[in-house]
């Protein structure tokens, strides 16, 4: 699994969110939604998103199955984004992406992520970095769906 490689605290962080999820389970209804997989390692997330008149995202949830990372950086990733602005969320997703693939970003735009900032340690991992960027990925798109023209690709 790698894990073992991880900083304790890092891994701890990343156990707990796998054990213990955080927004898991389908919305009853919901504004924005999609499906993606990492076909590499087999980890799907079913994404739902729902924006409320306020304009926030209201509530967030997911289904699916993966590995440990996939699973623990969807809890984290639903935690940090809840009751944002899409556009905000859309920020700490670009935030996320962009350390998985190594650049650099302010202590300010990491400690926005919250939890999941200890994921960004994964890009020591170049096999499991699809793993923890998926649900990230997959805000983005149910995001960007509703500007966007209808975007199914899968991911890998
Ligand atoms: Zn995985």
């Amino acid at each position: 699994m790698g894990l073992s490689k991880l900083n304790n605290l890092y891994r701890e962080v990343i156990l707990d969110h796998a054990d213990h999820p955080h927004n898991k389970g389908a919305l009853a209804e919901s504004t924005n939604a999609i499906t993606l997989n990492n076909p590499t390692c087999g980890d799907e997330i079913d994404l739902q998103v729902k924006v409320g008149d306020d304009g926030l995202i209201d509530e967030i949830g997911y289904t699916g199955h993966g590995c440990t990372i996939s699973q623990a950086s969807a809890s984290m990733m639903t935690e940090a984004v809840k009751g944002k602005h899409p556009s905000e969320a859309l920020k700490m997703a670009k935030t996320f992406s962009d350390m998985a693939i190594g650049k650099e970003h302010s202590k300010e735009d990491l400690e926005e992520l919250g939890d999941a900032q200890v994921l960004t340690s994964i890009m020591e991992f170049p096999a499991r970095i699809k793993c923890a960027t998926l649900a990230w990925w997959a805000l983005q798109r149910a995001l960007l769906k509703d500007t966007n023209e209808e975007d199914t690709d899968d991911q890998g």
